[in-house]
C-alpha cells in the first residue's frame, strides 16, 4: 500500500513494514503542498495509521521535503522508528534537540537521557555525489544513492536517492535532476540489473521533459511510476502543471501504469495494475 501524504512524502506499507519518505514539509511552501494537517498530526502522535512507522528517509533538507522540529517530534513520538538521511537532515534534528534541551551539547551528545531519541537511531548517510552505500534497517534494505539535485542553483545540496527492498522494489528520487549521470553509475545498474524497480516514485519533470521520460524508460526501467511534487495549479501560473498533466495521460496511456498523487491521504494499491 503507498498512501500519499505531503508534496514528495508518501508512507509505503510493505510486507508489514512502515516506511516514511519526505513526510514533513516545513510549513506555507509557496508552490508545493504541505504534509496533509491531520496527517502530521498523527505523525507526530503516533496515531493509527501512521503510527508505529519502521524507517524514516529523508531525501535532503529543502523545506518543501523536510522540516526538523515535526522530524523531531516524530522520532520523540514513534520510538521504534528510525530516520535515514543526509549529514545536514540529522545535524539540523540535532539542533532542534538541542534547542529543545535548553544548552544541551549534542556533539557529545547524551540523548538517551530522559528522551526517546539515541544517536543510534539517526542513521547519517554521508556520500560524495555519485557514491552509493547499502544498509539493512529493520528488516528493510535499503540502496542509497547520493544524485545531483534538480536546477543549477542547487548543485551543492546534497540529495539521495533511495532503493528499498521490502518485498518489492520501491525507488524514490528524491529532487534528482533528470539527467544521465545520475543513473549511470556501476552500483546502479548492479541494483537494477539484479532486482529491477517494481515501483519508482519521481517527480512531475520526470514526466514532463521529453529527455526525462527517455530516462525512466532507458535507464530507469520501472515496472510502474507514482507521480509527486506536483505545483499546486492554485498558487502556481498553471503553466507546469497543465504541461505534467497532458505528459502524464501519455505516459499512462502509451507505456506504463502510472499514478499521478494529488490528493493528500489518496492510498493505492500495490503493485499498480496495468490500466489504473
Ligand atoms: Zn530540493
Amino acid at each position: 500500500m503507498l498512501t500519499y501524504i505531503s508534496n514528495a512524502g508518501v508512507m509505503l506499507s510493505l510486507n508489514g513494514k512502515k516506511i516514511l519518505i519526505d513526510p514533513l514539509t516545513t510549513p506555507d511552501n509557496q508552490i508545493y503542498v504541505d504534509t496533509e494537517p491531520g496527517i502530521r498530526g498523527a505523525l507526530l502522535q503516533n496515531a493509527a495509521p501512521y503510527n508505529d512507522v519502521d524507517v524514516v528517509l529523508v531525501s535532503h533538507h529543502h523545506r518543501d521535503h523536510f522540516h526538523a522540529e515535526s522530524m523531531l517530534q516524530l522520532l520523540k513520538a514513534q520510538p521504534g522508528s528510525q530516520l535515514v538521511s543526509t549529514p545536514e537532515v540529522v545535524r539540523r534534528v540535532l539542533e532542534a534537540a538541542e534547542g529543545e534541551a535548553a544548552g544541551g551539547d549534542w556533539a557529545g551528545l547524551n540523548m538517551n537521557a530522559g528522551t526517546p531519541l539515541s544517536l543510534d537511531r539517526l542513521r547519517v548517510v554521508d556520500l560524495a555525489t555519485g557514491e552509493a552505500a547499502a544498509l539493512e534497517i529493520s528488516g528493510v534494505k535499503l540502496q542509497v544513492f547520493r544524485t545531483l539535485h534538480d536546477g543549477e542553483d542547487y548543485a551543492e545540496v546534497p540529495n539521495l536517492m533511495f532503493v528499498i527492498e521490502c518485498g518489492m522494489v520501491v525507488a524514490h528520487l528524491g529532487d534528482s535532476a533528470p539527467v544521465p549521470q545520475n543513473f549511470a553509475g556501476a552500483a546502479f545498474a548492479d541494483a537494477i540489473a539484479r532486482q529491477p524497480i517494481d515501483l519508482l516514485i519521481a517527480n512531475f519533470p520526470y514526466i514532463a521533459i521529453p529527455a526525462a521520460r527517455k530516462l525512466v524508460a532507458e535507464m530507469l526501467k520501472p515496472a510502474a511510476l507514482a507521480v509527486v511534487h506536483f505545483p499546486d495549479p492554485y498558487k502556481e501560473a498553471a503553466r507546469w502543471a497543465t504541461v505534467a498533466k497532458k505528459s502524464f495521460a501519455r505516459v499512462q496511456e502509451n507505456y506504463l501504469p502510472a499514478v499521478l498523487l494529488e490528493t493528500l491521504g489518496e492510498c493505492v494499491a500495490l503493485p499498480l495494475e496495468e490500466g489504473i
